[in-house]
């Protein structure tokens, strides 16, 4: 037993009889109020994140998980055989505890197996697992329009989205970026709730993401300028991403990408090798007209990327810079859209407006 004070991101306890990872831990001393320990936990049985607060008195029980790499022998019937290739000792998993990692065993693939109490409680799949696939469309020569993805059958049944050069024999690992980037004003978050719609009316499970800091509009919802919105989970870092991602993501939706750090970065790439296709919508250039990390490094890691432009508020070129219009030089200034106007190359002041006019 430990106490609740002691809890920390990636531990594991068992609470009201259910095994939980710990997703976020914080220790809260409010004035002459008692402790308390708010945790985001995740039960490791049916993925689902819920909110716990402990008293920092509270005691609870850890659990140490036995992780185990096991190589996939073969199906039969509902059950799946696993060995570990060092003891040479077999088991076999049914269905249900495998879950939504059944589509992605292929013969021979490793994973590690959680033990806990020589019970498996969870498994995890490798980053990348790469799958032939037996029946698509036919490839679309010179395809590079971005947002065109079809479906394919892979060789273990699941279908999946992939783009349209894909031909039938290929194998592929089946997740990719994509990067909307613009300048405020120029639609970036309309499209990206256009393919998340898409997406969701192709009945795939979808999870938006923001940051913290964009305090604008609805806390727990993306919005446009112009008012389209759509549910989404707020998280403080890039991490808390992985994280929180549930089984059977498919399609990952992240605004604001300017807002987050570097870590930004490995996050994607990650969830994309993972199978997940990633939608990023950010600005690419801050209020000086500088790259805004880290959406330059995203756009270079990225499959597929769509530059927004918006309307220059000036003359009505196509305009691709935020001109700020308040004296701050801050790089994010909370409150948006009423202190920046959309402005061309010509007409862009970096940094603060000069009034000369
Ligand atoms: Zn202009």
């Amino acid at each position: 037993m430990i106490q609740a004070t002691q809890l920390k991101r990636g531990m594991c306890i068992k609470h009201e009889n259910e095994l939980y990872r710990v997703v976020e831990a914080q220790h809260k001393t409010p004035g002459n109020l008692r402790g308390l320990v708010q945790a985001r936990i995740r039960n490791l049985k049916n993925g689902a994140i819920s909110e716990h607060r402990f008293r920092s008195v509270d005691m609870v029980e850890r659990a140490i998980l036995d992780e185990t790499e096991m190589e996939f022998l073969y199906q039969d019937g509902d059950m799946y055989h696993f060995m570990n290739n060092e003891t040479f000792e077999q088991i076999a998993l049914s269905d249900e505890v495998l879950g939504d990692a059944v589509p992605y065993l292929i013969p021979n693939i490793k994973l590690k197996i959680e033990m806990y109490e020589g019970r498996p409680v969870g498994i995890e799949l490798p980053l990348t697992v790469e799958m032939r696939v037996v029946e698509t469309e036919p490839a679309i020569k010179g395809a590079s329009v971005s947002n065109v993805g079809k479906p394919a059958k892979m060789e273990t049944g699941l279908v999946v989205q992939v783009p349209a050069f894909i031909s039938e024999g290929e194998r592929i690992s089946a997740g990719w970026v994509e990067v909307i980037t613009g300048s405020m004003f120029s639609g970036k978050s309309e499209e990206l709730i256009r393919r998340i719609r898409r997406a969701q009316i192709a009945r795939q499970k979808v999870q938006i993401f923001k940051p913290r800091v964009d305090d604008r509009y609805a806390a727990d919802h993306i919005v446009s300028h112009s008012e389209m919105q759509m549910p989404s989970q707020v998280v403080r870092s890039a991490r808390e991403i992985l994280d929180t991602l549930e089984k059977g993501t498919e399609v990952v939706g992240i605004d604001e990408g300017q807002f987050f750090d570097l870590s930004l970065v490995e996050v994607v790439n990650t969830l994309a090798d993972r199978g997940v296709r990633v939608i990023v919508a950010g600005l690419d250039q801050d209020y000086m007209g500088r790259p805004f990390e880290p959406m330059p490094q995203l756009l270079a890691v990225a499959e597929y990327v769509d530059k927004t432009l918006a309307i220059c508020m000036r003359c009505g070129a196509p305009a691709n810079r935020s001109q700020r219009l308040v004296a701050a030089t801050d790089r994010v200034v909370v409150g948006g859209a009423a202190h920046y106007e959309a402005r061309c190359r010509r007409c862009f002041h970096p940094g603060i407006e000069r009034s000369e006019e």
